[in-house]
């Protein structure tokens, strides 16, 4: 039987050129090594609800007070919605209307902020997000951003660095007087504790939001410190560690709902995609079981695995390693002619899907990089445990050991192939298959 990428296989058939392109992406989704840290394998309930009917539907506005007709059952799917996410992070409010993690943050900021306000943010080059005011983002063009790093890396096993220096944020704080501070990254593998944060802020009387974006899933299974009711606005993705569809979310207190509503609609979408809206519902109910909060912990338990694997074949781990689902390597040690870019390719070319990465005080440019990003909460999905961990990290070093030999690099190909087979993240999704038990 052919793989198939979707629970609506016969009707996509209608379509062979795009049935053709998504079964190809359901085969490299199952026979290549997902390490992407942000992506994940949601559930085919999730697939079923943004394949579904709800996007026909016109929803501009906010569940009983929509601006067009017909939207008594939207209605109670952006409710469901909205109820479920406030009882997965116990948070007053939540907005789910978000398309994606980047227009949580904007919208965010237009909530909080006036034009040309101070916002204290991660620096891009040692773990923070795009829209945490990036040149090449509009963020930077509407608030003047200013960026706080990580401590110094250190030889001290005990004490090894490149975490969040707390110091500086509290100084900075002190001379730039910023509205907002926000906590969170994109490329951090240690916990963020909201706490130190929002003593800083109150200190000086900021905002405090915390882009949840990438440990969300973590933080709803248990296995990290929540940030809601500490942070004033907590953004986050629902398609990273949470598993759900693609999208974004913002949870807040009750006092700044109607502002951060304002915020995402009219402020800076239309109308919501309201089948994604019943993917979300789906995720923050898969998230609310005791599985899930198992998926949470196997996730850390996984990447410390994969975390120690990397070690032992002489990768330097950045902050010496990790807590949460991701690893950020520093390829240099391991060999200094090895760039995150090259790195990236000839693992690609094996069948082992990560992304290259900026590390602390990156001598190399963004798009060359001297890192490599990897994340467990894919194929902590697919079933994979920490055995599996340590044979992927001994495949890595390998391939990029023996780069230049082909004949080296197919066996690895081989033995990457093999091991996918043993771990397929929809065995329930071939061609004419109707069942939906996940294996
Ligand atoms: C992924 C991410 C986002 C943005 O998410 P998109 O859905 O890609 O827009 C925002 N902030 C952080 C910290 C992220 O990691």
């Amino acid at each position: 039987m052919r793989r198939s990428g979707t629970p609506f296989d016969a009707w996509l058939a209608d379509d062979p050129e795009v049935a053709d392109l998504v079964g190809q992406e359901a085969d490299r989704q199952s026979t290549t090594l997902q390490l992407i840290a942000s992506e994940n394998f949601t559930s085919p309930a999730v697939l079923a609800a943004v394949g579904s009917v709800l996007t026909n539907k016109y929803s501009e506005g906010y569940p009983g007070r929509r601006y067009y007709g017909g939207n008594r059952v939207i209605d109670e799917v952006e409710e469901l919605a909205r109820r479920r996410a406030c009882a997965l992070f116990g948070a007053e409010h939540a907005n789910v209307q978000p398309h994606a993690g980047a227009n949580a943050n904007l919208a965010a900021y237009q909530a909080l902020l006036q034009p040309g306000d101070t916002v204290l943010a991660m620096r891009l080059d040692q773990g923070g997000h795009l829209t945490h005011g990036s040149p090449a983002s509009i963020t930077s063009h509407i608030w003047r951003f200013v960026a706080y790093g990580l401590t110094p890396a250190s030889d001290d096993p005990e004490a090894p660095g490149e975490v969040i220096d707390f110091d500086q944020v509290a100084a900075l704080a002190k001379t730039e007087r910023p509205k907002l501070i926000v906590a969170g990254a994109t490329a951090y593998p240690r916990v963020i504790d909201p706490e130190p944060f929002r003593e800083i802020a109150d200190s000086v009387g900021a905002l405090l939001m915390f882009d949840l974006a990438h440990p969300a899933g973590l933080v709803a299974g248990g296995a990290h410190p929540s940030p809601v009711g500490i942070a004033d606005v907590v953004t986050l993705t629902t398609h990273k560690t949470l598993r759900g569809p693609r999208g974004g979310a913002i949870l807040c207190r009750a006092d700044l709902a109607k502002a951060i509503d304002s915020a995402v609609f009219p402020g800076l979408q239309g109308g919501p995609l309201e089948h994604v809206v019943a993917g979300k519902a789906v995720c923050f109910a898969e998230a609310m079981t005791p599985a899930f909060r198992a998926y949470a912990a196997a996730v850390v338990d996984n990447t410390r695995a994969l975390a120690a694997g990397l070690a032992a074949e002489g990768i330097r781990l950045v902050s010496g390693g990790t807590d949460n689902h991701l690893v950020l390597v520093d390829l240099r040690p391991f060999d200094a002619e090895l760039t995150g870019k090259e790195a990236q390719e000839v693992l690609d070319r094996s069948g082992i899907t990560l992304n290259r990465n900026t590390i602390p005080d990156d001598p190399r440019s963004a798009f060359v990089t001297s890192g490599l990003r990897l994340g467990a909460a894919a194929e902590t999905t697919a079933g994979m445990g920490p055995g599996e961990m340590a044979r992927i990290a001994a495949l890595i070093a390998r391939c990029l050991r023996s780069r230049a030999e082909e004949e080296a690099l197919g066996a690895v190909r081989r033995e990457v192939a093999e091991l996918c087979a043993a771990f397929p993240p929809y065995p329930m999704l071939v061609s004419g298959a109707t069942g939906t038990e996940r294996g």
